[in-house]
This record gives structure tokens, sequence and C-alpha cells, in this order.
């Protein structure tokens, strides 16, 4: 929508072609309904959380068109909006609807035709250098065309991938299609009594042999196959590129990564000797979730029906030692189609990043998720597409666009 836009600013004449009745689904469920639009953070700060090369590949488009810009556009739609503690920027309203519209209306009064309904099967280029792009029933010719089809998770919004055929048959290397900002499934299935617990402030790390090979703090959900929440779906991108090449992945838990296990066992004992009559585990349930406080307790081969006066030093290390270290299951599955973000896609090195124009096909440009490109949590996908997707509508329309439609 936003390259849209822009090709069609200086007045060259844009078709969008939305294969769904409705635009941006993906927007509509972004950020929970509220559409996290960006972040408030510094460019620089916002590139590096991204891989380094993507970063390397992002850096003009960040530059060119920033989060202010994007926040500038939306206010001048009179969509208000607001910087969250955290640095996440959302509606005032929130309301995902209210920046689709806004896109909307700016696509509208630069002159874009919006087409809905309108699936694409096909792209070609002839030796003229004329695209065809084929829907059911009518042939779209053009100089210049943008792809931004998006990634391959939650197919039912319309991201069925379909860009990754095309652009393969056109000549493009499709880097390996994997899940990010996943939930996980876990092995074995977590107890049914876990399902919706949260573990708040936490840190999750995914660790392969003893290698930790990626982690997060925050805050985790157990759910009916494993867990997800932000801490599961930030370790999501790296425990799946281990659990691909076979190897087993754990998921563990330490409630209290800001302690260390001598201050944590030195609380632990300053609650024993206040209250020595309490049992175990009603201790065990002031520093765990008390759906998981039993599991903690078995985890630690303690038995939490004793009083705290029986509680001997090994046995509080133990405990001390799970709540550092709690392994909760190993990777069973880390599904595709759940990701809010599809990693891998079109190998950036084929991509000029200055125009997002294909370094393989002239006249072809593409931006968004398409790449492959997959930011964390917090805004910074959706500025991804914003601003791959400014650079492309205005790379593409430098030379004037020939739309000749073919019934
Ligand atoms: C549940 C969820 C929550 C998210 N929350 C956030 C968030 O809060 N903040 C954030 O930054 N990111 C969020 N994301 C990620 C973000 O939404 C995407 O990265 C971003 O929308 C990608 O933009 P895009 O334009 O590349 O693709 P999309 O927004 O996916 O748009 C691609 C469009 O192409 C259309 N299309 C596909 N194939 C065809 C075809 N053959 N013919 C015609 N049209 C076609 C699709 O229908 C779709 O409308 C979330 C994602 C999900 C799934």
């Amino acid at each position: 929508m936003i390259a849209a836009w822009r090709a069609a600013s200086p007045g060259r004449s844009v078709v969008l072609l939305e294969k769904n009745k409705k635009l941006g689904i993906k927007i509509l469920i972004s950020g929970g309904g509220k559409c996290n639009i960006t972040n408030g953070s510094d460019i620089r700060m916002m590139l590096k959380q991204f891989e380094i090369n993507e970063s390397r590949f992002l850096k003009y488009s960040f530059h060119t068109f920033t989060n202010t810009h994007v926040l500038d556009l939306l206010h001048e739609q009179g969509v208000e909006t607001y910087v969250r503690e955290d640095g996440k920027v959302f509606p005032k309203s929130h309301d995902a609807e209210d920046v689709v519209n806004a896109l909307q209306r700016m696509m509208l009064s630069a002159g874009v035709d919006i087409r809905l309904n309108a699936s694409v099967h096909e792209i070609s280029k002839n030796e003229k250098g004329i695209f065809t792009v084929n829907l059911e029933s009518e042939s779209i010719q053009s100089v210049k065309v943008i792809i931004a089809t998006g990634g391959m998770s939650y197919q039912k919004t319309g991201t069925t991938g379909d860009g990754y055929s095309w652009l393969k048959k056109l000549g493009h290397t499709i880097v390996q299609l994997r899940p990010a900002l996943a939930p996980i499934y876990l092995s074995p299935v977590p107890p049914t009594r876990w399902q919706g617990t949260p573990i708040r402030d936490c840190r999750l790390m995914a660790v392969c042999g003893k290698e930790i090979i990626s982690d997060w703090h925050g805050d985790l959900l157990f759910t009916h196959l494993g867990i997800s929440g932000p801490a599961a779906l930030e370790v999501s991108k790296k425990a799946f590129i281990e659990f691909e090449l076979g190897k087993l992945v754990s998921l563990c838990v330490d409630f209290f990564p800001e302690k260390t296990n001598e201050q944590l066992e030195t609380n632990l004992f300053a609650d024993i000797t206040s209250n020595a009559n309490r049992s175990i585990l009603t201790l065990t349930e002031q520093y765990v979730p008390q759906r998981l406080a039993e599991y903690v307790l078995l985890h630690s081969n303690i038995d939490g029906i004793k009083k705290l006066h029986q509680f001997k030093k090994e046995e509080r290390q133990s405990l001390v030692a799970t709540l550092k270290n709690w392994c909760i299951g190993t990777v069973k599955e880390i599904p595709l189609d759940r990701g809010e973000v599809t990693a891998g896609g079109v190998a950036l090195n084929e991509v000029e990043p200055t125009t997002m124009e294909s370094k393989i096909v002239r006249g072809l440009y593409l931006c968004g998720e398409i790449l492959d490109v997959a930011g964390p949590v917090g805004g910074y996908n959706l500025q991804a597409a914003f601003s791959t997707g400014y650079v492309a509508g205005e790379s593409a329309a430098k030379t004037t666009l020939i739309v000749e439609r073919v019934e």
C-alpha cells in the first residue's frame, strides 16, 4: 500500500492488486488488532534489532522513510498515535482499522486504482521488457511491477507465498522459508493444568547441548501444545534452525533472571526463617505461579508437604537451581503458519537496497516480508515493510509506467 501510494504520487498510473476482499488483513490482526505500527527508537537502534546482513540491506530504506515519516503521514490522516514505555507505537484508538483506512485514503488521493478480489496467478516478462500480470479473467501489462505479497504464515490472511514461486521462475533465489516469532510446540506436551498460565518477566533459553542458542527476557505463556508469548516468539527463529538440523533443542526458564543463585538462596532463607511452620509448597507458590509450583518441586526432588523447618540446605539449593534453570520440554514443532513473520525469502544480495529493484529482472521491485528479512516484536516488521515499500514505489515511479489492459 505504501509502495502503491508512493509510486502514484508523482502522477503515475498505478494498479494495486489484492486477492482479498479487504485491504491490509495482516495489519488488521497485527498487535492483537491494535497494530504496533512502528517503534519509537532512533533509526540506528531500530536497525540493530535485525541480523547484521538484514540491517545493512535495510539501512538506506530505513533512513529514507523513517518511523517519523510513517507517523507524520498517519497524523496527517487524523490517526493519532502514542509511544508505549517499551518503545512500541500504537494508534491511540487501539484500532488497526484506522491505520488501514488511512493507507487506503492516501492511495485513493494519489490516484491508485485499487482492485480487490484480484488474485494474481503469474507474472512473466517478454523480450521487449514488458511484464504480463495474469489474473483469473484478465491480464495487465506494465513496464514496472512491484511484488509485495508478504510471507507464508497465517495463510488464511492471503499470504500463501505466491510471490516466491513467481520469483523463483523469474530466476531469483529463495532462502529457505522458516517460522519466526512463532509459538513453540513442546515434547512432552505441557500438563493441561498449565494451559493459560503466564510466567512474567522470565528469561527463556533455547539450549542445544550445553550451548544457549537463543534467549529472551520477557513473558511467556503455556498453551495447549507448548508455549507462546513474547519470550517464546523471540527464541523461535534460532531454535527452529537447530531443530531443522535434527538437533535436540531444550527450552529452559530462569524465573529470576535479575538474581544470582546466591541472592535467591538468601531470599529463600529469609522467607523460611520468618515462618518456619508453613509448607515448602506454600513458599514455592510465592516464587512461581501456583499451578506450576508442585511441578517445580517435583523437578527438584522435594516433598512440598514438608514444613519449612524441615527444608534441608541441599533441597534449598536444588530448588534454587530449578528456579534458575527449569527445563520445560524440548522442541516438537515450530509451525511456519503460526509465525508472525516468515524468515527466509528473496535473497537480499539479489535486490538493490537503494531502489528495491531486482538485480535479476530489471523493472521488477520487491518489498516487505517477501524479502529475506525478519525482525523481532516491536513494530520493526511493519516498519521494514513501510520503508522498503516507499523506496520500491519511489524507484518504480522514476520511469513512465505503460499500462495497457488485455481483455
Ligand atoms: C498475528 C500477527 C501479528 C503481527 N503484529 C505485528 C505488529 O504489531 N507490528 C509489526 O511490525 N508487525 C506485525 N506483524 C508482522 C507484519 O504484519 C508483517 O511483517 C507485514 O504485514 C508484512 O507486510 P507486507 O506488505 O510485506 O505483507 P502483508 O502485509 O502480508 O501483505 C501482503 C498482501 O499480499 C496479498 N497477496 C498475496 N498473494 C497475492 C496474490 N497472488 N494476488 C494478490 N494479492 C496477493 C495478501 O492478501 C496480502 O494482503 C504481525 C504478523 C502477524 C501474523
